[in-house]
């Protein structure tokens, strides 16, 4: 890959996403490059946090096991019935812990699951019941969030190390880390002070895709409360305001990873493409890294470079529709090139997700 088309950190994401998929974790065993039993998404995270890259290190078998459950992710009315639903034929008020909102948007979710094919339901008089068709398995071990920041310096480290404090604090990941381009010179010290000693560093040669490991990161304690830091003063060390945090039970982050893990199943890191224009002539999807030919990644043939997310929108004034002679072919149940870029990079991310093949259809 030419050295321009990593200058943007979009660039630095996708393949850092990329060597995670490949090679996690670092300085262990790379493992086998087809291996099932790492999943990895990107700008995923919750309302007050989005993280960079996430890596979810899983249970192969019991990732195989949500692969019945279907490609679309489960969302948190989706997971308490499946999660709690009965091996034999239950009135569903019966079987479900109370939800702690009315019992009507219960109903509704029992009807979407029924008809995503994740659930067995009957009418028993007036009463539903209901039967797991399949065990939910934890299918997540470990979370590992990574902060990309290609330039990594002392004024790059000072405006991330509240991020991770705060990712520190609040501990819902089980590592935090900082991807850093390779400059061929080791990590300087300075650069490591503005960071929490928590936090991995990772040096990472984005066009070979081989990462050094320049600080280890501690396990943070993801079954114990967390610290949601609020606000903090910004009087500097010696003022005597107190920051504002919260507590987060430990209950509510293992419900926040489950919710996190799900979207991340549906959405992986090659969704870029649904967040930009690939219906635009100019879109390309090309291959990156001479060592590394099969990761597709976004270039516009306009601007000659790889197109950030940003760039590549509604707004962008470059946009050109592909012309409709490119869709000619089956259109429009098949789509023009923008849309089997996007089948394309569809059966990438499902080519991660063993078993997907069976179970549920959606
Ligand atoms: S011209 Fe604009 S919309 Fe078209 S591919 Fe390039 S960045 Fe995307």
């Amino acid at each position: 890959m030419a050295d321009d088309t990593v200058d943007s950190e979009f660039a630095f994401e996708l393949r850092t996403c990329r060597w995670a998929e490949r090679a996690w974790p670092p300085g262990g065993n790379a493992g086998d490059s087809d291996g099932p039993a790492t999943i990895v998404a990107r700008q995923l995270g919750t309302k007050r946090r989005r993280w960079d890259t996430i890596v979810f290190e899983c249970d192969p078998g019991a990732l195989r096991q949500r692969a019945k459950f279907g490609a679309k992710r489960l969302d948190g009315d989706l997971l308490h019935i499946v999660r709690n639903a009965p091996a034999e034929w239950t009135y569903y008020r019966d079987a479900l812990p109370h939800p702690g909102y009315p019992w009507r948007y219960v109903r509704e979710a029992i009807h979407r699951a029924d008809d995503r094919g994740i659930l067995e339901t009957r009418k028993n008089g007036n009463r539903i019941e209901i039967r797991r068709k399949w065990p939910y398995p934890e299918w997540v071990e470990r979370i590992v969030a990574i902060e990309n920041k290609p330039d990594l310096d002392a004024s790059a480290a000072r405006t991330l190390g509240p991020q991770l404090e705060y990712d520190v604090a609040m501990s819902l990941a089980d590592e935090v880390w900082v991807a850093t381009q390779q400059t061929g010179e080791r990590v300087e010290p300075v650069l490591l002070e503005g960071l929490p000693v928590e936090a991995g560093v990772l040096a990472l040669e984005p066009e070979a895709l081989e990462a050094e490991v320049a600080w280890y990161p501690r396990s943070l304690a993801v079954e114990e409360p967390g610290t949601r830091i609020l606000e903090r003063p910004d009087d500097g060390d010696r003022g005597g305001s107190a920051a504002r945090f919260e507590y987060v039970d430990p209950e509510e982050k293992a419900t926040t990873r489950r919710l996190i893990a799900e979207r991340a199943y549906e959405r992986g890191w090659r969704s870029f493409a649904d967040t930009m224009r690939p219906d635009c002539r100019h879109f390309e999807l090309r291959a990156a890294g001479p060592q590394d030919g099969s990761q597709l990644v976004p270039y516009c043939t306009g601007k000659g470079d790889c197109q950030t997310a940003a760039e590549c929108a509604g707004s962008c004034p470059d946009f050109q529709p592909e012309p409709p002679v490119w869709r000619t072919k089956g259109w429009p149940i098949e789509g023009g090139p923008g849309k089997r870029l996007k089948r394309l990079l569809a059966d990438r991310r499902r080519r991660r997700r063993p078993g997907l093949d069976g179970g549920a259809t959606e």
